[in-house]
């Protein structure tokens, strides 16, 4: 399978985790077609409004068990308990970061793996409605191993079930609805590659903008992706106007080879040549996502290949310092070096804004949390990695220069 094998090349995780649990085969609910659910409803002689009901309190409601599903009748609540799960994740662990405008969740799945979800708010400022995100994950772990992201140091586990996206999003639109708030963007900015696990992350973006379900504008739906350009296509060809997010962090092929290793596979030219037809498509500007590391991709001949790539491209460019979260040598680029880098690529007439991280402090970078509870890696295994990557990344700085 794909996941498994994009690694290859890349540095190797650092973590291996003890085999996971047995499965739970019930499918959980939120992930089950209405028409689908009605089907299932008529087999049993049930009459089809149950759907509504059932629907209503998967998405409206929030019952934590299938006995407070208070509307249906007994019989029923212990035949749907036996096929379905009303939720695929055990209560999470939240912490608060940033004054509580930022949450962070470690959800546990049922066998046993961790998932990470966060919750950014932003108030309301002049003009700009209040909005509140979240960001999902669309695996247990990531196979692309790119080697500043926690994620990465992982390793792959396994794609997660449609359900299992979709109730990351019922988590946050229950906990916003207790402190009188709704939930307005969702962003596959979490663990995994959302690219990877494309049609169960499509299902579950089906389900987060059916407005007989949460009704979510397709536009406030963000999928990231390191650059799987099937996927791409898959995503041109689905419809949805959803916003694509590329993460780029190096034009230069060699440099990106390191800090991104799917681009071997897929490399970046084609990708952007990808984004740009499904701009073209949509009409939505791509978001490219820079992660600005001192002295790697930070300089100014680094700046100058940005623009030479995306010169011309519907897009707009998003500079974020490095969580320093993952075991790698490297550190965040100071403000000034952002600053400079803004400035080439606004010369160069690309849209650009500097981003802050949010909940540093808590780690709300993807997959540290889980690698956290993953257990500290050996040193020397730490030692070796660091190692390679200031090899592999001074080879590919000078192989840029000649
Ligand atoms: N796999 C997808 C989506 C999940 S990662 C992707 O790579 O696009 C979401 C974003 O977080 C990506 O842009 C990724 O590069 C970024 N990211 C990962 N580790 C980071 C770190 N240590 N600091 C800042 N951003 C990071
Ligand atoms: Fe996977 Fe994205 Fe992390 Fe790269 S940045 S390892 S693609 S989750």
């Amino acid at each position: 399978m794909l996941s498994e094998t994009v690694g290859d090349g890349s540095v190797q995780p650092l973590i291996s985790l003890p085999p996971a649990g047995a499965r739970d085969p019930r499918p959980g609910l939120s992930g089950v077609p209405m028409t689908q659910l009605e089907g299932w409803l008529a087999e049993r002689g049930q009459p089809a409004y149950r759907a509504r009901q059932i629907a209503d309190h998967v998405w409206a409601g929030a019952a934590q068990s299938m006995d407070e599903l208070r509307t249906l009748p007994q019989s029923l609540r212990l035949e749907l308990q036996e096929a379905f799960r009303l939720t695929t994740l055990a209560p999470p662990d939240i912490t608060p970061s940033d004054g509580g405008l930022t949450q962070k969740a470690l959800h546990r799945l049922d066998d046993g793996r961790m998932i990470e979800t966060v919750l950014m708010r932003y108030p309301a400022r002049g003009w700009r409605k209040a909005r509140a995100t979240a960001c999902i994950s669309s695996q247990a772990g990531c196979a692309v191993g790119c080697p500043f992201c926690a994620t990465g140091e992982l390793g792959f586990w396994r794609d997660l079930e449609v359900a299992e996206i979709v109730d990351q999003v019922r988590v946050w639109r229950q906990w916003l609805a207790g402190v009188g708030q709704r939930l307005t963007n969702v962003v596959f900015m979490g663990m995994g590659e959302p690219l990877l696990n494309v049609e169960r992350v499509l299902d579950a973006a089906a389900a987060i903008t059916d407005r007989t379900r949460f009704g979510l504008g397709a536009r406030h739906i963000t999928i990231s992706t390191s650059g799987v350009l099937p996927g791409i296509e898959r995503m041109i060809a689905a419809g949805p106007t959803y916003t694509l997010a590329v993460s780029l962090h190096a034009a230069r092929p060699e440099l990106r080879d390191v800090l991104v290793p799917l681009n071997r596979r897929y490399p970046i030219a084609e990708v952007v040549a990808a984004a740009g037809r499904y701009a073209a498509t949509t009409g939505r500007r791509v978001t490219y996502e820079y992660v600005m590391i001192e002295g790697i991709n930070d300089t100014p001949v680094d700046a100058h290949a940005v623009v030479g790539l995306l010169r011309g491209q519907l897009a707009h460019i998003n500079l974020i310092p490095m969580n320093p979260v993952a075991h790698t040598p490297w550190l965040p680029s100071p403000a000034s070096r952002v600053e400079a880098f803004a400035a080439i690529l606004r010369a160069g007439a690309l849209g650009t804004t500097v981003r802050r991280n949010r909940g540093v402090d808590i780690g709300a970078a993807c997959g540290q949390l889980a690698a956290d509870r993953a257990g500290a890696p050996a040193p020397a295994a730490v030692a070796r990695r660091q190692e390679l990557l200031v090899e592999r990344s001074a080879a590919a700085i000078s192989a840029a220069r000649r």
